[in-house]
């Protein structure tokens, strides 16, 4: 099997429309368009490629707490043990300084050594995106499930509420990334997150108060940045989980995420603090669905992963064979 028809076959796992919301198969093909390519494949490809440090950038805070959610944190550390495990690249995480307990529990929870960034939520954060460029020299910058602003610079949850005062204004990192010719990726679901602005007319076609947000600033909330290329997910949790397949499949070994690890990393954000972003409550869920479910569609990940090895391994072509 060609690893092109595989990722094709994750990218139709990651775009399973779990929680039924409506707006992945508006968004996909958009962003398949814009990458010629299945996106875990086309991502897998840039990241196996990059050289130097990877930075990971996640935060996602939700009402009626204004804390981090439980999509975003267990991606990126599924995400950062695959790249610094298998790819071999140091990783850096970030988040807004409130969530980083959130952050540190999941990665401790998959046993990833990666150094945490705290990003402040009250100031600008171009000074400190440039010292961190200058200190790690990053090869690519991947932000997961990351609250962006739209064009007057308003961060919004899904229902069009004004939550700018509680978010890191992560843009500043994108933007120092493209003045350095550093790559940049965007994971996302609902496109209102850093990056999703590369896909935006899609963005604003398909997703609920894109143009019109419902608060005083009028202007909707899709997010006006753009990443070089974006995979989106039903959640963006299960959009790394499916990169992580395609990044394990490209080197031949395993995926290192497994269901008993999924309800490991949920429960260790549950008990960090974090809650579901879609009930805003302390339960085991991911964006409304139940971890009993994000753990089912884990465990098809990494079936269809070591399928893929022993099958490519049979017919002694090498797994990433185009
Ligand atoms: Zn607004």
């Amino acid at each position: 099997m060609k690893f092109k028809y595989f990722c094709e076959e994750l990218d139709g796992i990651a775009k399973l429309d779990i929680g039924s919301r409506g707006v992945i198969h508006g968004l996909y093909p958009a962003a398949r368009l814009v990458a010629g390519a299945p996106l875990t494949e086309a991502l897998s490809d840039w990241l196996s490629r990059s050289i130097g440090p990877t930075l990971l950038v996640t935060g996602f805070r939700v009402l009626p707490l204004m804390v981090q959610e439980t999509d975003g944190p267990p991606g990126v550390a599924v995400l950062a043990k695959v790249v610094s495990e298998i790819l071999e690249r140091r990783v850096v995480v970030a988040v807004e300084e409130p969530s980083v307990e959130i952050l540190k529990s999941c990665l401790e929870s998959v046993s990833v050594d990666a150094q945490v960034s705290e990003l402040p939520v009250s100031e600008g954060l171009e000074h400190l995106a440039r010292e961190l460029f200058d200190s790690w020299g990053f090869g690519c910058v991947v932000f997961v499930e990351k609250a962006g602003c739209n064009d007057v610079g308003v961060y919004h949850n899904m229902m069009g509420v004004d939550v700018s005062r509680h978010h890191a204004k992560a843009e500043a990192i994108l933007h120092e990334a493209k003045r350095r010719g550093v790559g940049v990726f965007a994971i996302g679901d609902g496109g209102n997150e850093v990056g999703m602005g590369l896909i935006r007319r899609a963005v604003e076609l398909y997703v609920p108060r894109a143009k019109r947000c419902g608060c005083p600033c009028g202007r909707g909330i899709a997010s006006c940045s753009k990443a070089d290329l974006v995979l989106v997910a039903s959640t963006s949790n299960i959009g790394c989980y499916a990169l992580a397949a395609a990044i394990s499949a490209r080197a031949g070994v395993k995926l290192v995420h497994s269901a008993e690890d999924e309800f490991r990393l949920i429960k260790a954000a549950l008990e960090a603090g974090a809650v579901d972003g879609m009930t805003g409550r302390r339960e085991m869920r991911v964006d409304g669905v139940p971890v009993k479910v994000t753990a089912s569609i884990v465990e098809v990940l990494a079936h269809m992963t070591s399928s893929y090895l022993d099958k490519t391994r049979a017919t002694g072509s090498k797994p990433s064979d185009l």
